[in-house]
């Protein structure tokens, strides 16, 4: 299963307490890219080194109490993969074709393992294609501000809407716009708009169409 979406439109929280309401795993791509975004600027932007760094890299991650933890080379990054800088140079990042594959590798092989469910970008047009189910997020750029302004000061840091709003605003554009594997809505994604849901709603929303799909299967 799969969300996309732009940022702040929900689908982390969402996909979290679908989760662990259904016991499924979570799988939260736009970490990975923060994690390698993380090693871009420990190389102070040096691509070359970038690259060899990242090849030499252990990422690790789960998925516990609600809480996607990730891990660079043992140290806990969870928190400081959500740093405004990390946040700025992301989309920078993730257009990048060679750090998309190194990503999408990594996504590919944990699923293997067991059912999850992922939020993203371009997981439904690009990554997981033949996913069983497909959500797309959106919500007004106000309303998504609001709810990343909460999440950065919940990590310690003193940010402003206004900066929060610029922020994604930019992503929006660098992500829907860059020539690997845009922001996109796949067309078979269920369109679910957040603007005016509860959080509560959202999570009984896409629960209940998991539901069906699952025992839709079952009958099968
Ligand atoms: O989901 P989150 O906002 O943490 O993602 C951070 C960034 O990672 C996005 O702005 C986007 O540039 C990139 N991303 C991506 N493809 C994904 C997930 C995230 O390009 N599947």
């Amino acid at each position: 299963m799969v969300i996309d979406g732009p940022a702040g439109s929900g689908k982390s929280s969402t996909a979290k307490a679908v989760a662990a309401q259904l016991q499924i795993q979570f799988l939260d791509s736009g970490a990975l890219y923060r994690v390698a975004t993380l090693v871009y600027l420990n190389c102070q932007k040096d691509y070359q080194k970038f690259f060899e760094q990242l090849e030499e890299s252990e990422i690790s991650f789960y998925f516990k109490k609600k809480k996607f933890h990730v891990f660079l080379d043992g140290r806990d990054v969870s928190d400081e993969i959500r740093s405004m800088e990390v946040s700025e140079n992301v989309s920078e990042v993730a257009s990048n074709a060679d750090v998309r594959i190194f990503v999408n590798e990594l996504m590919r092989e944990v699923v293997k393992h067991n059912d999850y469910i992922a939020d993203g970008r371009d997981l439904g047009t690009a990554v997981f294609p033949d996913a069983d189910l497909k959500f797309y997020m959106v919500a007004d750029l106000e309303t998504r501000a609001k709810r990343r302004l909460d999440e950065v000061r919940s990590s310690g840091k003193d940010v402003t809407l206004e900066e929060v709003k610029q922020n994604i605003a930019a992503r929006d554009d660098k992500d829907s716009n860059r020539s690997s594997d845009p922001l996109k809505k796949a067309d078979d994604a269920i369109l679910v708009d957040t603007s005016e849901m509860t959080f509560e709603e959202q999570v009984a929303f896409i629960s209940s169409k998991i539901k069906e799909t699952i025992s839709l299967q079952d009958k099968t």
